[in-house]
């Protein structure tokens, strides 16, 4: 069959959770047996997100194919387990640069460059991924970042409303909205979905399929209301309550046969309810994990976004481990020589965050002195790894003056350092190690147990600086053991102290490959040895 398009917006306000409709949507088209790609398209103008600062849109998600991008990928790799890659993200600032670059090699011959159709005609180029890099595909989601009305987004409308036209049955158009309940009135209002509705007809473009995000529940007669305002029908006004977690909302969503509703629409037979049984399987195991396991996040940034891969993964690793896990953020910039026990008091194991920079290092090193002096279970990531290892030199080689040259380019033990290969790079995003990179592992390891004993794995970077060889041997006597290492150019990938129950750190990022149905090696693992230190409730 031909590929077929779904096109996602939303409107009435932003935070709706379009990213976790459209994994819904893949998730369950995936569950028909059809082959799924979920791609994202943000009209801000940044090339993309890696030089953004996580305050502005969360955490930078990586693929494996070295794409910083939007964290919305993370919600479709772990609900899918696609691999998504540098086609899956796209920005304004990408579509222009296309365009612009191919002005400046004399491409339009003569022409006026305009936003339509030159703009338009790109993003189009890229909704229908007519590069020829996939292999067959059933259905490609789109999901466009941003609230419908915002100026920034016409282009991208403009395209939709061309390739609704173009496409014919062979695209949909599922439209996200939101129905406020103002508590004065003990009343759902509809209103702002009629608008925004109206808004995105006024665009010509006239949605198939409408959910509309809610805290209470619609009876039937608002969802008719909804159906016979917006010219939509009644089967294909879904409603999405507030969930105890995001994974239920895929079973919820095909209980109200969101997927069924958009075969009909295109003109598939509907066939029968997949049944999802390792989906279910996960959600009951999740439903019973109930006891609790304390986690602290020791990092700099204060917003439940900026680390959402990690949170994910130890949640999915605590639910495949029968606990709940209860994540606590310990500002890594409040934390003291004296404060360190009392913040970190209660934690079965403890998270010491990737980042960017000086701020809160200085107590990314307190914490990991506190863990390994008090053997609590520690994990470090990317820049977490950085600083157990200068904590390490500090507290244990003895170089009090330890650094990475990220913080201090004249320090004498550079135990963290930047590659020569890498030092001429000065364009920002251009100069880091990005995507994935296979990692020899030594037998024996705990790392080489966690992964089930596998000697060959491949996990996904983003960073400048790595770790000095120059001190390998000086670790490895003293016990912090090099037990990861990529195969090709010598990078120390992790590192443990196997004297401890579990102090490792990884210069990857294991998070970005924790998917619902296959929880990460190194997180279960982490997880496992924060449970075996605590006493059964
Ligand atoms: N700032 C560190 C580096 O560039 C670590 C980056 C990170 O944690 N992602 O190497």
């Amino acid at each position: 069959m031909n590929a077929k398009y779904i096109f996602v917006t939303g409107g009435v306000v932003s935070s709706l959770g379009k990213g976790i409709i459209s994994a819904s949507i893949g998730k369950l088209l995936q569950a028909r047996g059809y082959k799924v790609t979920i791609q994202k398209f943000d009209p801000y103008i940044n090339i993309d997100p890696g030089t953004l600062n996580p305050y502005e849109h969360g955490e930078c998600y990586v693929t494996a194919d070295g794409m910083e991008t939007d964290l919305d990928l993370g919600h479709y790799e772990r609900f899918t387990g696609i691999h998504t890659t540098r086609h899956n993200s796209i920005t304004t600032g990408r579509i222009y640069k296309t365009v612009i670059d191919r002005e400046r090699h004399g491409d339009y011959l003569g022409k006026t460059i305009q936003v339509v159709p030159h703009i338009t005609d790109e993003i189009k180029r890229r909704m229908l991924r007519e590069d020829g890099t996939d292999e067959q595909l059933d259905f490609i989601i789109t999901e466009v970042g941003g609230t419908i009305g915002d100026i920034e987004s016409a282009p991208f409308m403009e395209a939709i409303r061309q390739l609704r036209w173009q496409l014919g049955r062979d695209a949909v158009c599922v439209h996200l909205t939101y129905v406020p309940y103002l508590k004065a009135a003990d009343e759902l209002k509809t209103k702002p979905t009629q608008h925004s509705v109206k808004e995105l007809q006024g665009m010509g473009i006239q949605p198939d399929i409408l959910v509309l995000r809610t805290e209470r529940h619609l009876d039937d007669s608002m969802r008719l209301k909804v159906a016979s305002f917006c010219n939509v029908d009644l089967e294909c006004v879904v409603q999405s309550e507030d969930m105890p977690s995001i994974y239920e909302v895929p079973v919820s969503m095909q209980r109200q046969g969101l997927d069924s509703a958009i075969l009909r629409k295109i003109g598939i037979p509907v066939g029968e309810t997949p049944a999802m049984k390792p989906w279910h399987d996960f959600l009951e195991k999740q439903r019973c994990a109930t006891r609790e396991v304390h986690i602290g996040l020791v990092g700099k940034y204060d917003l439940q976004d900026a680390y959402k891969s990690i949170r994910e993964s130890l949640n999915l690793a605590g639910i495949y481990n029968d606990v709940k896990t209860k994540l606590h953020f310990v500002n890594s910039e409040e934390v003291t020589a004296d404060n360190v026990a009392s913040k970190l008091d209660g934690m079965a194991g403890v998270i010491i965050c990737p980042g960017f920079g000086q701020r809160g290092i200085e107590g990314k090193i307190i914490a990991a002195e506190y863990t390994r002096t008090h053997d609590i279970p520690t994990f470090g990531i990317c820049l977490g790894m950085q600083m157990m290892v200068i904590e390490f030199a500090r507290n244990v080689l003895g170089y009090q003056d330890a650094n990475s040259s990220e913080m201090d380019g004249n320090t004498p033990h550079n135990v963290i350092d930047m590659m020569e290969e890498q030092k001429s790079i000065t364009q920002m995003g251009g100069t880091m190690r990005l995507g994935a990179y296979e990692c020899q592992l030594v037998e024996g390891s705990r790392a080489y147990e966690a992964y089930g004993k596998e000697t060959r794995i491949s996990e996904r970077h983003r960073h400048r600086y790595e770790f000095n060889n120059t001190y390998k041997e000086e670790y490895e006597a003293a016990g912090m053991k090099c037990v990861g290492v990529n195969p090709v150019a010598d990078l120390v990938e992790i590192v443990e102290i196997p004297a401890l129950r579990w102090y490792i750190g990884a210069q990857f990022h294991p998070e970005y490959s924790s998917t619902v149905l296959h929880p990460h090696p190194l997180f279960m693992g982490f997880i496992k040895s924060c449970i075996d230190g605590t006493a059964e409730a």
